[in-house]
């Protein structure tokens, strides 16, 4: 499907979030949250514990149910009951503070699995995708390596590997880093960065604010629901304009 606008304006941004609503029972988590990240544009969402940033990605791939609002990723209505959820659903990437990699199974296997499982490639494709997939993240000599043998960094990184296999179109990271010792948190930021210079749409959930400032196009500010603020990094993180955004900087930098 083409992103590109029929009549010729600017393209239509890889993920469009409107009016996004989301309670559970009477809790409303999220109250109206409106969002577009373009393609190629890596956008990072800080706020406080609670504040809905995990719910908000969640909705992005409908692992919530959003209450209101719509969400379209890649030009595909994700909140229209009648979407190929699972179709949608390979086109974005998504990694997690927990690797949840399979124990069972090698670096090289949880690469693979999804790729042969769900896009039913053949062995042979699958794990030279895969390969290359693991060397990408750095981890070329673990491609035999179970999960046990593995730092937490390591484990991060076949995770993205094992997204990146896919194809995504984008690619949502909530708290990538957050369970990880410090020493290892660089590796896992680095592949970041790297895929951002190869100009990967991301939407990252991260308390890593020099990760921020360097790397993402614009921050976002929630709390209680909503967006307070958003804008350059530079300026959000470093000039912010609301009291709740210096509040939350001055507990976090
Ligand atoms: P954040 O990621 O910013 O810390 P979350 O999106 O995880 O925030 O949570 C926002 C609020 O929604 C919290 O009050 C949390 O307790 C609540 N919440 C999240 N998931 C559920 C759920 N499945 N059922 C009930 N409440 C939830
Ligand atoms: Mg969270």
């Amino acid at each position: 499907m083409s992103a590109a606008d029929p009549e010729g304006g600017a393209p239509a941004p890889a993920i469009e979030i409107a009016g996004l609503r989301k309670a559970f029972g009477d809790h409303e988590v999220l109250r109206g949250i409106d969002l577009a990240v373009a393609a190629g544009e890596v956008v990072c969402v800080i706020g406080p514990s609670g504040s809905g940033k995990s719910t908000l990605l969640r909705c992005v791939n409908l692992l919530e149910e959003p209450t209101g609002g719509t969400v379209r990723v890649a030009g595909a209505e994700v909140t229209d009951p009648d979407a190929d959820i699972d179709a949608i659903r390979r086109g974005i990437g998504m990694v997690f503070q927990s690797f949840n990699l399979f124990p069972h199974l090698t670096a090289l296997g949880n690469v693979t699995v999804a790729q042969r499982k769900v896009l039913g490639r053949g062995r042979a494709e699958a794990e030279r995708i895969g390969r290359e997939g693991l060397a990408r993240v750095g981890l070329a000599d673990k491609v035999d390596a179970y999960p046990d043998r593995l730092s937490g960094g390591q484990q991060q990184r076949v995770a993205i590997a094992r997204a990146l296999a896919m194809g995504p179109a984008v690619m949502l990271f909530d708290e990538p880093t957050s369970a990880l010792d410090p020493e290892l948190v660089g590796d896992v930021l680095g592949v970041m960065r790297d895929l951002a210079a190869e100009g990967m749409t991301m939407l990252v959930v991260t308390h890593e604010m020099s990760f921020a400032r360097e790397v993402a196009d614009r921050v976002v500010f929630m709390d209680g629901g909503v967006v307070v603020e958003e804008g350059p990094a530079a300026r959000v993180i470093g000039a912010p304009e609301h009291e709740r955004t210096r509040a939350f900087l001055s507990r976090v930098l």
